[in-house]
């Protein structure tokens, strides 16, 4: 199992014992002063709260309209699926995949995996899935670095919204919303303590 102990310092490779810091407290390696752990407070808490906001905001941040055009007396919503899906037509297929995964696709799984866990940790609710849904989820995290270019195609919005006759919709403040609740969820999922309770549970099944 991942992270359930610290045999070595993964910065500075020395060898270590295992240390359990108290909530407000955290543990460095004596060595290189590397941030080993530090445990957060309500995680289970704060991660199921977090996650059923975030469930509730995708489906604004999805489906309504992130910009408005006004072309020749018409206009046009663009929400975030109809600019993959233009983009698909337009042959820039990489890009529109690209897109698709950081807006739609990777905070969605991000939410749901999170909500799933911290929900059968909330109510102490064994599950055989529970450690495949966390391994999945910390192999989302490695792909968190797609977050700093979606944030590009909201600061490409703006500018388009002040140039062009554009006007910002009501999605493209559910997105941010949405990139601030991500964010949030990251910081407050203490993955020792949910890899603890995981294994806890698993005991207690039999
Ligand atoms: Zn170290």
């Amino acid at each position: 199992m991942e992270n359930t102990k610290f045999d070595a310092c993964p910065e500075c490779d020395l060898l270590l014992n295992r240390a359990l810091p108290e909530i407000g407290e955290k543990a460095l390696c004596p060595r290189c002063g590397h941030l080993l752990y530090r445990p957060r407070k309500q995680s289970i808490e704060r991660t199921f709260a977090l996650s059923v906001a975030g469930l509730i905001v995708i489906f604004p941040a999805n489906l309504l309209p992130l910009i408005g055009i006004k072309l020749l007396g018409n206009s046009h919503d663009g929400t975030l699926w109809s600019g993959v899906i233009g983009l698909f037509n337009e042959g820039m297929w990489a890009v529109a995949i690209l897109v698709f995964l950081s807006s739609i696709l990777f905070p969605l799984t991000n939410i749901i995996l999170s909500l799933l866990i911290s929900v059968h940790l909330y109510f102490d609710k064994p599950n055989r899935y529970l450690g495949s849904w966390m391994r999945w989820l910390q192999h989302l995290d490695e792909w968190a670095m797609l977050e700093v270019y979606t944030l590009g195609i909201i600061v490409a919005c703006v500018k388009l919204a002040s140039t062009a006759d554009l006007k910002l919709g009501f999605g493209l403040y559910a997105f941010v919303t949405l990139l601030l609740i991500t964010a949030m969820l990251a910081s407050s999922l203490d993955t020792y303590l949910f890899w603890q309770r995981i294994a806890h549970l698993r005991r207690h099944e039999a």
